[in-house]
Order: C-alpha cells, then sequence, then structure tokens
C-alpha cells in the first residue's frame, strides 16, 4: 500500500524544494522535487500531481494500492484513471484488483502560465527538438534539466555530481540561446528505485507538473518514430503519444516531438547547427565518464560505449565527425573505425536495429566504402556469442 499524505514547501539557502510525506508499506518517507528559488513562485502548491504521478506509475508496476490524501488536478485524475490505469489493466500489467484512490480533486486552472519547455539533455533527440520548436508558432522559451534517473536511476552521489556538471553547461548553453533554464533535482530516484527505461517518460513529466504556474506546453523528445507504436511497458518511449494524451494539468498539455523523423534524419538536422559541435553528449553513463566527472570539468563522450559509437559512426557517414572533434575522441573514433562499422552491421544482422537500418541505407545511398577489414570484425562478432555458448556448456557439470 502507497499513501501520498502532505505536500509542502521547504526552503534552504538559495534552493527550495516541494515535499511530500509518503508511506510505502506503512514506511513514511519524504519525497522532494527542488529547484532554484528563483522558480519557488511557478510552483502550484493546490495540487500533489507530481508526486501523484510518481507515485501512480510506482504503484502500477509493483502492483501496491494508492491512496492520495493530498488534491489532484482534475484533467490528470482523469488522463490517470480513465486512460492508462485502463490501459494497464487491460495488458495485464496490473492486477484489475488494484485500488488507486484519488481522494480530491482540483479545480485550478492557470491562464498565467506561458512557458514553453523542452529537456536539453544535450542529446540528439534534445537538440532536435530544440531546433525544431524554437522557431515555431509554439516557440520553445525555457531549456529543463531533470536529476529524473538519467544520471543513474537509483541516484546517488555519483548521479548527482554529473547532474550538477550538465546544469552548469546546460545554464551556458541556454544563455547562448537566449533561452530561460530550470532545473529540477528530486530523491524519487533513491526513495523508489524504479528501473529508468521502463519509468522514464513518468519520471520527467513529474517534474514538468511541478510547475503548472509556468508551463502551459511542454515538448517531450520521441524516442522512436509513430511507425514502431506499441504497448510495449518495457519502455514508455514506445506508447508517449498515449502518455501525452493521459497526462496534462487542468492548463497545461505535452507534446511528443519527432514522432516522424528518424535519428539520422535528426542528426543531420542537429549537425547543420554549430552550437551542436562543442556540446553534444550522447554518452551513456559508463565507467569511463565516472572518472571524468570527477577529474575533469569538460563534458566529453567516451567515444566508446553503444550511444557514442552510434553517433559517431552516423556523423562519419554524413561527413561530419570532424565537427565533433572536441566531444568525441576522434583518436579512438581512428582506431576502433572497422570494429565499430562492424557493430552496426552485426545489430542490422542480429537483431534488424532500426538505426543501424538507417545508417546502412545512408551508407549505400552515399556510396560509403566499406572495407574488407569491417567484415573481418562482423565475422569474428558473429562468432562470438557462439564462442561464449561453447564455453558455457564446457562448464556445465553433468
Ligand atoms: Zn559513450
Amino acid at each position: 500500500m502507497i499513501e501520498l499524505d502532505k505536500i509542502f514547501i521547504r526552503r534552504d539557502n538559495n534552493k527550495v524544494f516541494f515535499c511530500a510525506t509518503i508511506k510505502i508499506d506503512h514506511i513514511v518517507q519524504e519525497l522532494w522535487f527542488s529547484t532554484d528559488k528563483k522558480f519557488e513562485k511557478y510552483i502550484a502548491l493546490t495540487n500533489g500531481d507530481c508526486f501523484a504521478l510518481a507515485l501512480f506509475i510506482y504503484a502500477i508496476f509493483t502492483n501496491k494500492s494508492f491512496i492520495c490524501n493530498v488534491p489532484v488536478s482534475k484533467r490528470l485524475k482523469y488522463g490517470l484513471i480513465h486512460v492508462l490505469l485502463n490501459t494497464f489493466i487491460k495488458n495485464g500489467v496490473c492486477s484489475k484488483e488494484l485500488t488507486i484512490d484519488f481522494k480530491f480533486e482540483d479545480e485550478t486552472t492557470f491562464p498565467d502560465a506561458t512557458g514553453i519547455g523542452t529537456a536539453m539533455s544535450l542529446g540528439v533527440d534534445s537538440f532536435y527538438t530544440l531546433s525544431k520548436n524554437i522557431e515555431s508558432s509554439h516557440a520553445v522559451n525555457i531549456l529543463t534539466l531533470f536529476n529524473g534517473g538519467a544520471y543513474g536511476e537509483y541516484g546517488g552521489d555519483v548521479a548527482r555530481d554529473l547532474f550538477e556538471k550538465m546544469k552548469q553547461h546546460v545554464s551556458n548553453l541556454s544563455e547562448d540561446f537566449g533561452l530561460d533554464f530550470l532545473w529540477v533535482d528530486t530523491n524519487l530516484n533513491e526513495v523508489l528505485k524504479m528501473p529508468f527505461v521502463k519509468t522514464h517518460t513518468f519520471r520527467n513529466f513529474a517534474c514538468v507538473l511541478m510547475f503548472q504556474k509556468l508551463f502551459k506546453t511542454y515538448y517531450y523528445a520521441s524516442g522512436t518514430t509513430l511507425d514502431n507504436f506499441k504497448l510495449n511497458f518495457n519502455d514508455p518511449m514506445y506508447y508517449d503519444l498515449l502518455n501525452s494524451k493521459a497526462i496534462a494539468g487542468n492548463s497545461l498539455e505535452f507534446h511528443i516531438s519527432g514522432l516522424n523523423e528518424g535519428r539520422l534524419f535528426k542528426t543531420q538536422v542537429i549537425s547543420e547547427h554549430p552550437l551542436t559541435f562543442n556540446n553534444l553528449n550522447v554518452c551513456l553513463i559508463t565507467s569511463d565518464n565516472e572518472k571524468l566527472s570527477k577529474n575533469n570539468k569538460k563534458l566529453i563522450n567516451c567515444s566508446k560505449c553503444f550511444k557514442c559509437i552510434r553517433t559517431m559512426v552516423t556523423l562519419e557517414v554524413l561527413g561530419k565527425l570532424h565537427l565533433y572533434k572536441n566531444v568525441f575522441d576522434l583518436n579512438v573514433y581512428k582506431e576502433n573505425k572497422e570494429k565499430y562499422l562492424a557493430e552496426i552491421l552485426y545489430n542490422k544482422i542480429r537483431a534488424n536495429n532500426i538505426f543501424s537500418q538507417e545508417i546502412l541505407g545512408q551508407i549505400k545511398l552515399n556510396k560509403y566504402h566499406i572495407s574488407y577489414k569491417v567484415y573481418y570484425y562482423l565475422f569474428l562478432r558473429v562468432l562470438q556469442p557462439l564462442g561464449k555458448r561453447i564455453n558455457n556448456s564446457k562448464n556445465l557439470k553433468y
């Protein structure tokens, strides 16, 4: 059983904390979201939507009942109960006996909220969403950065350290773009300990819901294209169109941006913008950049993880990799280029990976030469799982 009992504000130097007293299986805990105190005036105190959404999704995936004793926006309540809960139950994600009880409704609207925000994680999707929406009729005027699990799904010091470093970086970048910058830290990673990939949309939307006196629109970058829409509950990117319909405040709506464009196209678009040359950061949290976070003030991609490999190969095929010499280690790329291309080919053969498909399509289009060395490494890569299987069967004791 999960209960949300009380919401309140706490201040600490230049930060403000929006806090909630919650109970999980009768154990009292405090959940909080914090931000710079200059944004306190935008926190909607008439409802506990940010907590309600985080706890709702925790309830669904842990199959625990949830009683919400603080008001929730009428619009959010409708979307969570009548759209998402029904979908989750119908597809067997949680039991139909599960009780989700939002006891009080908040009907407040916020006509003065005019902010249009989007996340800036310095990745391909973020830069693409920004470039697409900065000049639209609904132009972005606020960039956001949330410590909602992207820097470590269970939070902790390493995640917060990386987040702090990103904060400085995104704050500078916002100035370059002439946009406002809003950051949110939270302890929901540590308290709820949910897997990030399965819950990323809900965590990020929760951070936005805290500011219903600021935002009227929030763009969330699509992680895949619309033709991949499916109710795959291991990753909300597949059903974000549904999430963006269900989750809203009384005056706030979410849009999924870039639903029809593939990653290669997005990479091509952002590579036309010089501000991405020294700022693109696609790297996974790896042991390599853990070291970077402690010893190095600059944000540099490890140039070794699969996200780095995918992006570097794409930029190389597009003839743009040299422009990103300050954020990727081009020596590492040079030494491993054939292996990286072999990895892309392998992912196409093994899993028909959509990103590999796009890269290989562009390779064909550009008549990009693939050397024999690449096929040699591909051959070794194909044998790798086989070798592992043989080793494992040798180790079996009969
Ligand atoms: Zn990396």
